[in-house]
């Protein structure tokens, strides 16, 4: 009969069945009476329209050049901040990815220190620049790029925007961050 079942995963060249049985659907190619898969993926066998077809294995999700991501910064220095990226738009990333954003890449207007854009915990939409070394290299400037939900340091409450910067609807504290024009407005699936 033939090579694997319904449901199995093939690889290029692998054995569907023979043309008798099955027409070579989408992911297929006959030769010699045999239908063998072209690519990786899983077979379909329609038995009553005799077709075969093999659904290619998606790809892994990974964010590209030009990309917006969502990303946690999880700690900072003067020049350089780190991130960790959960999603790709609203596409939560199975395992979180560690981005870079450089202070040159951070702000259009001078800023002595990224201490001065954001905190740690913050959540911010950047922009993928590169992949460099294992790690994605982000950016934050214009107004739709940097933090788009920050909570209070002092009573974890969420930060709201105030006429200048941040504020606490809690304690009252008064915060700076680099945030995007639409912050406090963002829905994310996965943040809310
Ligand atoms: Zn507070």
């Amino acid at each position: 009969m033939c090579g694997s079942k319904d449901g199995d995963f093939v690889t290029p060249g692998d054995k569907i069945g023979v043309i008798e049985e099955y027409e070579p659907g989408f992911g297929t190619y006959a030769s010699d009476g045999v239908v063998r898969s072209s690519l990786a993926g899983m077979v379909e066998r329609d038995v009553k329209n005799h077709l075969a077809v093999v659904k290619p294995v998606k790809e892994p999700l990974l964010p590209r050049p030009k990309d917006v991501v969502y990303a946690v910064v999880s700690s900072l220095s003067d020049k350089l901040a780190s991130v960790m990226i959960v999603s790709v738009g609203n596409r939560l990333l199975s395992d979180y990815l560690t981005g870079l954003i450089h202070i040159r890449s951070s702000s259009t207007s001078r800023v002595r220190t990224l201490r001065e854009l954001f905190k740690p915990g913050d959540i911010v939409r950047c922009e993928v620049l590169t992949f460099k070394n294992g790690v994605y290299h982000l950016r934050t400037q214009g107004p739709g790029f940097g933090v788009i939900y920050a909570v209070c340091s002092l009573c974890g409450t969420p930060l709201v925007r105030a006429r200048r910067g941040l504020k606490c609807p809690v304690c009252g504290n008064t915060e700076r961050r680099k945030t995007t024009r639409d912050y406090g407005s963002v829905r994310l699936r996965w943040l809310i």
